[in-house]
C-alpha cells in the first residue's frame, strides 16, 4: 500500500471547489442551532407528482424491468420525448437516431467531451456557468476557453469577441438558456448566430436546456433546434429534473444531430448501462400526461420570485426579475467580494446564498439566490438580509 494516494493529473487540473468555506460556515450555523434559510441549493423542494411515482411503482414490479436496459434508452421513452418536442415546440425528431436517453443531463455534459475533444482541443464555455462544462472538458484533456457572460450583453456570449484563431481550435461549445446562474434568457437570434458560427468553424454545439420549461408569466423559451441548420451542428439536452421535480431520479435526453448522438452513445455504451426502465416509464408518464403540474410549479416559483425580488428591491438591491429558471442573480454593493458577502449573510442573517465567483471569474460582483424555498421563508430571508450592515 502506498503511503500517499496520488491522483491522476487530470483530477489535479480540476478547479478548486470554491464552496467549501461556505459549506463550513453553513454547517457551523446549523450546529449552533441557528434557524438557517438555505437559498443556495438549485434543487426543487416540491415533490414529484403522484401519477409519475405510481408509474414507477407499477413498472418496478415487472421482472422484465429488472434487467439491463437498452444502452440507447427504451424506444418508447425516446418516442415520448420526440412526441413532446413535436407537441410543445413543433420540432420533428427521429426517435431512433436523434434521441438518446441520459442518466440526467449532467451525465451527458460530462461524457460528451470524451466523444469529441482530443487532448489540447479548445472547448468554449460560458462564465459564469454550470461547473460541469469545464470539469467535463478538463477530464477529457481539453482546454476550456471562457466566453464571458456580462450584464451589458444580457448575459449572452459575444461571439464576435472570440478570435478566429481560438474559434478555429474549438471543437465544442456549451450554451445554456434559460441560464444557470444568471437566470438570463436568449432569443432565436442568438441561437441563429451560434449556428452560423458553428458552421463556419466546424464546432459542435451543446445547448443545455435544463430550465426550458421552468418559465413564468407566459414566457416560453426557444429551443436551439428551432433554428434551421441547428441539427447539422448540435444537440440539445432536455432534462426532466427541474421541470417535474425529478432531480433524484436521473433522467434526461440528448436530442438533435444523429452523428453527435451516436458519438455520445459510443462513450455511454462503454461506461454505463442505461437508465432503469421503471424510471424511463415514469418519465414517459411525466411527458405524456397533462402538464398542469408544471404550470402549477411555475406559478409557485413566480410568486416566490415576486416576493424575493420585490422585497430585495424595496431595500435598495439591484435585482432583475427573471422570466425563467428558479434563480435570482443579484448585483452586490461595491466594496465587498461575493464570497465575503455570502459569509456575512450566513453569519449575520443565517441566510445561505451562493457567491458568483463559484461559477467563474465573471460571476464576481453577484450572488445567486434560489426560489426552492417557501414564500414565507423567502419573506423572512428578505427581512433578515435588510438588517445586515454591508
Ligand atoms: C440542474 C442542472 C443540470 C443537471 O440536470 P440533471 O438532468 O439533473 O443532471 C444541468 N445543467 C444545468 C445548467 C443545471 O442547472
Amino acid at each position: 500500500m502506498a503511503d500517499k494516494i496520488n491522483y491522476a493529473d487530470r483530477l489535479d487540473k480540476l478547479p478548486p471547489y470554491l464552496f467549501a468555506s461556505i459549506d463550513r460556515l453553513k454547517d457551523e450555523a446549523v450546529n449552533a442551532g441557528k434557524d438557517v434559510i438555505n437559498l443556495g441549493v438549485g434543487d426543487p423542494d416540491l415533490p414529484t407528482q403522484s401519477h409519475i411515482i405510481e408509474r414507477l411503482n407499477e413498472t418496478s414490479r415487472d421482472p422484465a424491468n429488472h434487467q439491463y436496459p437498452s444502452y440507447t434508452g427504451m424506444t418508447d421513452f425516446r418516442k415520448s420525448m420526440a412526441a413532446y418536442y413535436k407537441r410543445t415546440r413543433n420540432i420533428e425528431l427521429d426517435p431512433v437516431c436523434e434521441v438518446l436517453t441520459l442518466i440526467g443531463s449532467k451525465e451527458g455534459v460530462g461524457h460528451i467531451p470524451l466523444a469529441f475533444v482530443n487532448p489540447g482541443d479548445t472547448v468554449l464555455i460560458p462564465d459564469p456557468g454550470y461547473p460541469v462544462y469545464g470539469a467535463g472538458t478538463i477530464l477529457a484533456g481539453g482546454e476550456p476557453f471562457i466566453m464571458p457572460l456580462m450584464k451589458n450583453n444580457g448575459f449572452i456570449p459575444d461571439l464576435d469577441a472570440i478570435s478566429r484563431d481560438t474559434a478555429a481550435k474549438a471543437r465544442l461549445m456549451f450554451i445554456n438558456y434559460p441560464n444557470n446562474p444568471t437566470a438570463a434568457t436568449c432569443d432565436l437570434d442568438f441561437f441563429a448566430k451560434v449556428v452560423a458560427f458553428a458552421k463556419e468553424y466546424n464546432i459542435i454545439v451543446v445547448h443545455d436546456a435544463a430550465y426550458a420549461d421552468v418559465t413564468f408569466n407566459g414566457y416560453s423559451a426557444a429551443s436551439f433546434l428551432e433554428i434551421p441548420g441547428a441539427r447539422d451542428v448540435g444537440i440539445e439536452l432536455y432534462s426532466l429534473s427541474k421541470t417535474y421535480n425529478m432531480t433524484g431520479w436521473r433522467i434526461a435526453a440528448a436530442l438533435g444531430n444523429a452523428g453527435i448522438i451516436d458519438g455520445l452513445g459510443k462513450v455511454k455504451t462503454n461506461l454505463d448501462s442505461g437508465a432503469f426502465q421503471p424510471i424511463q416509464y415514469a418519465a414517459m408518464t411525466a411527458l405524456d400526461s397533462s402538464q398542469d403540474c408544471v404550470e402549477e410549479n411555475n406559478r409557485i416559483y413566480s410568486e416566490r420570485r415576486d416576493i424575493l425580488v420585490e422585497g430585495l428591491r424595496s431595500h435598495g438591491w439591484d435585482v432583475e426579475k427573471p422570466k425563467a429558471s428558479f434563480y435570482v442573480w443579484i448585483a452586490i454593493p461595491p466594496g465587498i467580494t461575493s464570497s465575503d458577502l455570502t459569509a456575512l449573510l450566513i453569519n449575520e442573517a443565517a441566510v445561505v446564498t451562493t457567491p458568483g465567483i463559484g461559477f467563474g471569474t465573471y460571476g464576481e460582483g453577484y450572488i445567486r439566490m434560489t426560489l426552492t424555498t417557501s414564500k414565507e421563508r423567502l419573506a423572512e430571508a428578505v427581512d433578515r438580509i435588510a438588517k445586515v450592515q454591508i
